[in-house]
């Protein structure tokens, strides 16, 4: 068997005025060829893929085209979408004849002009492979599903787990290919699109209405004729054409049931609107003070507005300037992703006390705050240190900056935004040493999780804000949850 496979992802935020260029995608590796199955060995849905093919037995000869990962941010361009389009389109016409595609994408990612990205990327290679040849999409389970997705693959698997486990979802893949391939299965698919946007506070699936949902689509999965049930709560930062929450049911040749199921799942989700819409985070003065009096840390402060894993730029200093207004006197450690900053504290050099505004710069959500701080360290930003899929990053030349009680992580590009211990480790600062540590996600806090003594979520303005009402929508559907008052979740 001869199995073409290919892996790209970003994550768009339309309120990021900032577009994602090639160079983003660089910084944490682009693979072509075999240099995509040494790199992505064991790890990330093309791993995970990989893996269950030769779990199940299946002699296969891998064709793979592309390895490429974006860190969430702004559309990205149109050089960048074209430089994928191109490797796409080369590799599969020089791939021979093919038994099938495994194609492992984010689903929520928008450029400069498309709304989908990634359907226009699957009509592309239907164009080539031709019509019957089975094609397996696996997705993050908060991409927005589209027409185009779903008209043009076989099957779609998405994440069962929030915090991800891409690892997990490219093993679905793979043994719905190797059922596929061995003729056991035949997949059908049903879908519905929902009127649902909400905020990113409730996604976490251990707990609350997301446990809920997604644990009625594992129990329609102990059903035999069920092969998946993919729920995708869309991030809520995508102002598209078709955005919105969807529910995709993949039965073996029961298109009944999996209209049924679907319908069921739809209703479920949209019966908890309202709990979907509960918000956890707190205001930034109280979950600094909360911080400061814990009896230890290191206290998680998410900063939810600037969620620079959900798409936000990184230049938010409104954790900063809270805790130097209220005089706090606890330790901070947090991230600032600002490359003007980082050029004067470079041309001041190590040592030196430096006043500048900081923050504020790129999103247009924020207003620089001046401070006056010590720089500690410059270093160049290349990574060792893993980051979701990807075995190392490039955050860019990257400046440790104190202020106060306050360490600024300040680098050009994301990196891994602070979320990473390991990442400060990098430049010689370990932050168990400090009371409270700001993170730039509003749900991946599993890697200070070993370190962490609690997470305070902080409710900020920013591209990645929870108050979606106040975000400036043009694209989305309407009328839809909760920007609109509706009855029904159906279009
Ligand atoms: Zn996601």
């Amino acid at each position: 068997m001869r199995i073409a496979i290919l892996q790209i992802g970003q994550e768009t935020n339309d309120f990021n005025p900032n577009s994602a260029t090639l160079a983003d995608f660089a910084g944490y590796g682009i693979y072509e060829g075999a240099e995509c199955l040494a790199k992505m060995r064991g790890t990330g849905q093309f791993g995970g893929c990989v893996d269950a093919v030769a779990a199940a037995g299946l002699a296969v000869e891998w064709i793979p085209i592309i390895v490429a990962w974006g860190m969430a941010g702004g559309r990205i361009t149109t050089d960048a979408r074209l430089f994928f389009e191109e490797k796409i389109v080369a590799g599969l016409r020089h791939a021979g004849k093919l038994d099938a595609l495994a194609i492992h994408l984010h689903g929520a990612c928008a450029a400069e002009g498309v709304d989908d990205v990634e359907g226009a990327q699957l009509a592309l290679c239907r164009a080539i492979v031709g019509p019957d040849l089975p094609v397996v999409l696996s997705l993050d389970h908060h991409a927005n599903i589209t027409r185009q997705m779903v008209a043009l693959s076989n099957a779609i698997v998405g994440h069962r787990h929030q915090p991800h486990d891409q690892y997990d979802t490219g093993r679905l893949a793979g043994q719905m290919l190797v059922r596929i391939l061995r003729g056991e299965v035949k997949p059908v698919m049903a879908w519905r699109k929902l009127r649902l946007i909400t905020h990113q506070e409730q996604y976490l699936t251990s707990r609350g209405p997301m446990k809920i949902w997604f644990d009625q689509a594992r129990a329609m999965e102990t059903d035999p004729r069920v092969l998946h049930v993919g729920n995708y709560p869309m991030q809520p930062w995508l102002d598209v054409a078709e955005g919105g929450w969807a529910t995709v049911v993949v039965t073996d040749g029961d298109r009944a049931l999996a209209e049924r199921l679907a319908d069921e799942s739809a209703d479920l989700a949209w019966s908890m609107r309202a709990e979907f819409m509960k918000m956890d985070s707190i205001p930034v003065d109280d979950a600094i003070r909360q911080a400061d009096a814990a009896t230890k840390g290191v206290v998680v402060l998410s900063d939810t507005g600037d969620t620079v894993f959900g798409g936000a730029a990184g230049d938010s200093n409104l954790v900063l300037e809270a805790i130097l207004r209220l005089g706090i006197q606890s330790r901070a450690l947090m991230p600032l992703i600002e490359p003007q900053t980082v050029a004067q504290l470079v041309a001041a050099g190590v040592g030196a006390q430096v006043t500048l505004p900081v923050g504020g710069s790129t999103s247009g959500f924020f207003q620089p705050l001046t401070v006056t701080g010590r720089v500690r360290k410059i270093a160049p930003g290349k990574v060792n240190v893993p980051v979701f899929q990807q075995p190392s990053f490039d955050q860019g030349q990257t400046v440790i900056f104190d202020v106060g009680p306050a360490t600024l992580m300040i680098s050009e590009r994301s990196g891994s935004a602070g979320n990473v211990p390991d990442a400060y480790r990098a430049f010689g600062i370990e932050p168990k040493d400090y009371k409270m540590a700001v993170l730039k996600t509003a749900s991946n806090f599993q890697f200070f999780a070993p370190i962490s003594s609690e997470v305070i979520r902080v409710n900020t303005r920013g591209p990645g804000q929870s108050d979606v009402r106040g975000l400036p929508w043009r694209r989305v559907p309407r009328p839809i949850y909760p920007l609109d008052e509706i009855a029904s979740w159906r279009g």
